[in-house]
């Protein structure tokens, strides 16, 4: 068994890629593959590729290889988010624009397994203030076991659904109780860039020489706003990009919002939303998001939402990338690929993407309404009463 420390501190890490090719080579099992948007822009580092390659196509390339029945994108379920936790922050602004003092803001991110156990251990008493939205991780697994699945027309237990992850908290996330369906988890197994560079040298692929390949569809189409999700601040500019639409019902005048962008831990903004000054904060690093936290409890805070983020720089520097933690300078190369992503997209607004449109008139219905919130929204525990206990 591998063991090292994720930065977030939050658990040690667990090998998990010989249970994946146990799933692959299972001739019952249907195995699908989710990878997270940091993976694409650092991977390439695991085979002496510049840092800040991106490799999305050799990636697809190589998992598809590996046998993997269908190579899907993370950031399909990142666009999905958006549109579930855009829906939730305009709710909450209409309440309290409305005079509805009862009303939760800021609105917190949830997409950062690390910052949710965070919150649910020291700040219990703030737990119905993050968005209910599921991560882009579990949401994938909620669709590729229903939606999905049904379109196979397999049982969920049939289906095995691996994700390739930044991140080593994300190992810890899929095993949730509140993730599984009758003891089956909507995500199986996790697995970390490091691990799938590892599957990749086990199976003597030359990596560098692969052709570029694109995901499946429909769980692969994604906009550049889903890409960004990869970075310190893009979750919540990829969330302005489709709320400021929604609300204003015009089109942005630019999509790149640099004032949310960049690497200080604590970060603060204001987006005008054609007349309503919406005030946005961005931390990175648990001990910034403390400080946010602490104002809000003490009812300082002017935001109306905030993303955080456990990892310095967000999911580039993630605890199951390559191992250049705390270099600022490769973390900055691993960004740009992010933006790079994202500038090259023909679409780059989530509630553009025409999969997540599809899944919505087909399936879901509406943002937030009944089936989304069945599927799609999670809830919080109170960590610390359950130790006290
Ligand atoms: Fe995982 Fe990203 Fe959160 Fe780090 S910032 S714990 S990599 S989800």
């Amino acid at each position: 068994q591998c063991v090292a420390v994720c930065p977030t501190g939050a658990l040690t890490e667990r090998d998990s890629s010989a249970k994946v090719m146990d799933a692959i080579v299972d001739p019952k099992k249907t195995v699908i593959v989710q990878t997270a948007p940091a993976v694409r822009a650092a991977l390439g580092e695991e085979f002496g590729m510049e840092a800040g390659t991106l490799v999305t196509g050799k990636m697809v390339s190589a998992l598809r290889k590996l046998g993997f029945d269908h190579v899907f994108d993370t950031d399909f379920a990142a666009d999905l988010t958006i549109m579930e936790e855009g829906t939730e922050l305009l709710g909450r602004l209409g309440k309290h624009l409305a005079g509805d003092k009862d009303v939760k803001l800021p609105i917190l991110t949830s997409c950062c397994p690390g910052w949710v156990n965070f919150f649910e251990h020291q700040f219990p008493d703030m737990i119905d203030i993050p968005s209910t939205a599921k991560s882009p991780q579990q949401m994938f697994g909620a669709i590729a076991k229903t939606y999905f699945a049904d379109q196979l027309k397999q049982k969920r237990e049939d289906v095995v659904v691996v994700s390739v992850m930044p991140c080593l908290a994300k190992k810890y996330e899929c095993a949730r109780d509140e993730f599984k369906v009758d003891g089956d988890p909507d995500v199986n197994l996790s697995i970390s860039t490091r691990e799938l560079a590892q599957m990749i040298r086990n199976a003597n692929l030359n990596f560098e020489a692969l052709e570029e390949d694109d995901f499946d569809q429909p769980l692969g189409e994604s906009t550049g706003a889903a890409v960004i999700f990869g970075t310190t601040g893009g979750v919540i500019e990829a969330a302005v990009r489709t709320a400021y639409e929604v609300h204003t019902k015009k089109p942005l005048p630019k999509l790149d919002f640099e004032e949310l962008r960049g690497f200080e831990g604590i970060r603060s903004a204001t987006i005008d939303f054609d007349g309503l000054p919406i005030n946005i904060g961005i931390a990175h690093g648990l001990g910034n998001a403390r400080k946010l936290l602490e104002d809000i409890r003490a009812g300082k805070s002017q935001f109306h939402a905030i993303e955080i983020m456990a990892c310095p720089g967000g999911c580039i520097g993630g605890g199951g990338q390559p191992y250049h933690h705390g270099d600022v300078e490769v973390l900055k190369k691993r960004q740009r690929a992010i933006y790079e992503e994202d500038k090259g997209k023909v679409l780059r607004k989530s509630h553009e993407n025409p999969f997540v449109q599809k899944l919505y008139s087909e399936f879901l219905g509406e943002p937030c309404g009944h089936k989304s919130h069945e599927l799609l929204h999670t809830h919080y525990y109170d960590k610390k009463k359950k130790i006290e206990i």
